[in-house]
């Protein structure tokens, strides 16, 4: 194990540890001094060191307290804040107040947490100017996939709508200590402005799609049984018989503005 930690699974750590891939992490982040760039999970600091050359100061929120005793001994308070704790329930809207100004957030994330935190952060995608994320490449898929994909689901409607995305590149097991068993993928996401947010009720947006892939193989007449009847098919010009797996994103938010009462 690298600098003698032991790498804990319940805080999904692998260290990263091969050189070209750190750099050419860091070059696709590219950070620039004065940017408000806040790393989630710096473990043992991997992409820490080179981000902090780049932007003279940076915001980390790491959960595992003996990392978090290895970064105040690394690093000054001028260099650095490090917010302890649970990136889960960390308040990024309140940071970017904080400073004035949006954040741009990074990390290799632990594979446990990911989806639940891409929802957590979602939430506040208004204060952020964009997000650069290693993830199972598995879900990067799922992330950036197309109606018809396989990988296309909740994850991909719900993240689509919010932000633009990008696949960068995918990094090997063997860049990793301990190594994972799968695959990793560098994601790129940029908010949306508010002006291409047009559903006018994201709760319900977020109810259609969950009970629309909640049983992928049934058609929408049967999954939205609860939520949508055949006038609103009809009106939004949406085939009932059709699968959740096959609509868009505008297929998603037209349904949705038409059940809230809104504009089709
Ligand atoms: N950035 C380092 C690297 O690339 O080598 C470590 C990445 S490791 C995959 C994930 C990191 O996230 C670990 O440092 C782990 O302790 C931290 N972590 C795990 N769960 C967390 C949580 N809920 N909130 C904040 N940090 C967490």
């Amino acid at each position: 194990m690298p600098q003698g930690h032991q790498a804990r699974k319940r805080f999904g750590q692998n260290f990263l540890v091969d050189p070209n891939i750190i750099g050419k992490i860091v070059a696709a982040i590219a950070p620039k001094p004065g940017q408000t760039v806040v790393e989630i999970g710096p473990g043992l600091g991997a992409l820490t060191r080179p981000l902090l050359a780049a932007c003279g100061h940076l915001h980390v929120v790491e959960i595992d307290r003996d990392l978090i005793a290895r970064l105040h001994e690394e690093y000054t308070a001028e260099q650095m804040t490090v917010h302890e704790g649970d990136a889960l329930k960390f308040d990024f809207g309140a940071l970017a107040a904080e400073v004035n100004g949006p954040l741009r957030v990074v990390g290799n994330l632990p594979y446990n947490i990911s989806t639940p935190l891409l929802f957590h952060l979602a939430d506040a995608a208004d204060r952020v100017q964009d997000m650069t994320f290693m993830l199972q490449k598995e879900v990067v898929q799922r992330m950036v996939g197309e109606p018809g994909e396989e990988a296309y689901g909740r994850l991909s409607v719900m993240l689509q709508y919010r932000f633009e995305m990008a696949r960068l590149f995918d990094v090997p097991p063997g860049a990793f200590r301990p190594a994972p068993k799968v695959v990793s993928s560098i994601v790129y996401m940029r908010p949306k402005p508010i002006e291409a947010l047009d559903c006018s009720d994201e709760k319900l947006l977020s109810r259609v799609v969950t009970a629309a892939f909640g049983q992928r193989r049934k058609t929408l007449r049967n999954t939205l049984r609860d939520i949508a009847g055949e006038s609103d098919f009809s009106a939004t010009q949406i085939d009932p018989g059709a699968r959740g797996e096959t609509l868009s994103v505008a297929d998603y938010v037209r349904l949705t503005n038409h059940l809230a009462g809104g504009m089709t």
